[in-house]
């Protein structure tokens, strides 16, 4: 069986996946709080942990790994879009239009992702749906010592009541407070306590619990549903490299407090960040956008999932239009070659090779390169299947690619060479006109003329010609 290397970042090194139970295969990735739609960056470890949910699949079988990504649908943030809404006069009492939002949102999401070749994962936790769970493993830690009640309808975690605090991203505790500048708060016996329970207002979504009527903090929905779904321990946990601390280092205190029989998760993957152009994205800078602006501009789901794979994920990723162009002429070159052919029973030795060390991408892309050619054109397609490439479904945008334009090609050059010697380029501008409006590159040189479709091309404007 294939050995899959991953780097993680609780040991700081590379190493190999020893599933639990090798008959179903676990991976949690701590999703998208619903509040607006996903921008570029949100979908990178989306894509990065599909492509490892691929590889598992391929490597322990479809029906043996059990992939869960979670919706935050509880926060400060879904509630303000919710208010706004109510306060522009919108109906509905404010519970009604915090869910209508993050119902949208969800839907947004998973098309969204859907482009990018991401497949669904096994579970989808919305933590709503979990807030008795939530609720039991709060009283349990309050039972064991490592949580409190501060009488006024919150919870804290003891922070110091849990001694390997910081070791997954290797930081010691004063380094923490000193660097993520922690709330101090009266109700807090330490800086570091964080929140499990806090108390909601009657209009805001809120749940009867022994605290009162309340909702859960962010971190305890992770730790609660994913022991909910897979138990004291499972294989990988996975999210961008932002969440490390405070959120991950929260959920490792949680669950190893809660449930200290178990490991919770045994490797730990992250992320880099996405940037654009060179820079961070950000809103002051004019350069954030969602996946859907970059859907609606022309750029294909697979053209922005192969930038992507270009980077290794533990790489700072620069998402720039020059690579979306490469790339996008890379999977036209690709698609023409595969096109009518049977794919090959199995994946290349070698790109799998390449994924199964620590999910070299980029590797993997450049042995798809290598296959790149008439003869191994049915290896290069099951090969980029694996990578989530040149699937059926994502291939709508390249169909004018299969269509025959050479006619097209014939009629605009004998047109020029009849213009050429009677100086009337009249029927050589109509014949342009009408493929550019067709969405074709006219491309003419002094040995021939090249049409290619480009992202609007379509074919039935080509009847009227
Ligand atoms: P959020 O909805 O902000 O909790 O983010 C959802 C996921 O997107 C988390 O796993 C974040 O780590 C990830 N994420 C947010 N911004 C970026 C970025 N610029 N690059 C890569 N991942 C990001
Ligand atoms: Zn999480």
């Amino acid at each position: 069986m294939t050995t899959i290397k991953l780097h993680n970042t609780r040991t700081r090194g590379k190493e190999v996946l020893n599933p639990i139970n090798p008959d179903d295969v676990r991976l949690y990735l701590c999703g998208p709080t619903v509040y607006d739609r996903a921008h570029l960056g949100n979908a990178r470890p989306v894509v990065v942990f599909d492509v490892l949910y691929r590889l598992l699949r391929h490597v322990y079988g479809t029906d043996h790994v059990t992939y869960a990504r979670n919706f935050t649908d509880v926060d400060d943030k879904i509630n303000a879009t919710a208010l706004a809404r109510k306060e522009a006069g919108a109906p509905g009492t404010l519970e009604e239009l915090v869910q209508e939002r993050t119902e949208e949102t969800i839907s947004w999401y998973l098309a969204d992702m859907a482009e990018l070749g991401a497949l669904e994962p096994d579970h989808m936790p919305r933590a709503t749906a979990y807030i008795p769970q939530m609720i039991a493993m709060i009283e349990e830690l309050i039972a064991k010592g490592h949580a409190y009640a501060d009488g006024a309808g919150h919870v804290l975690f003891s922070v110091k009541s849990y001694k390997d605090y910081g070791a997954l991203s290797g930081r010691s505790v004063d380094d923490m407070i000193a660097g993520a500048r922690v709330e101090v708060a009266d109700n807090k016996r330490d800086p570091m306590d964080f929140v499990l329970w806090k108390p909601s207002t009657d209009e805001l979504p809120g749940w009867d619990s022994p605290w009162g009527r309340g909702r859960p903090g962010w971190h305890i929905e992770c730790s609660a549903m994913s022991h909910e779904l897979f138990g004291d321990s499972f294989d990988i946990h996975g999210g961008g490299n932002d969440l490390m601390f405070p959120h991950h280092e929260n959920e490792i205190a949680q669950s190893c407090c809660a449930h200290p029989e178990g490991d919770f998760a045994k490797i730990w993957l992250h992320n880099e960040m996405l940037q654009v152009e060179g820079k961070k994205m950000s809103k002051s800078l004019g350069n954030f956008f969602t996946v859907r602006d970059l859907l609606d501009q022309g750029y294909p789901g697979e053209v922005i999932r192969l930038v992507f794979l270009q980077t290794h994920y533990r790489k700072p990723m620069d998402w720039t239009d020059k690579k979306a162009k490469e790339a996008e002429a890379t999977l036209r070159r690709w698609r023409a070659l595969t096109t009518g052919i049977n794919p090959a029973p199995t994946a290349s030795v070698a790109v799998i090779d390449a994924l199964s060390d620590d999910l070299n991408t980029a590797g993997a892309l450049a042995e798809l390169h290598k296959l790149a050619s008439a003869e191994t054109a049915a290896d290069l397609l099951t090969s980029a299947r694996l990578l989530g490439l040149l699937t059926d479904k994502m291939g709508t945008w390249s169909q004018g690619e299969n269509h025959d334009l050479s006619h097209h090609e014939k009629s605009l050059f004998d047109a020029r060479q009849v213009a050429i010697e009677t100086k009337d380029f009249a029927e050589v501008d109509r014949l342009k006109t009408a493929l550019i409006a067709a969405g074709v590159e006219v491309r003419m040189s002094k040995t021939g003329v090249e049409l290619v479709p480009g992202p609007s091309f379509d074919a039935s404007k080509l009847d009227a010609i």
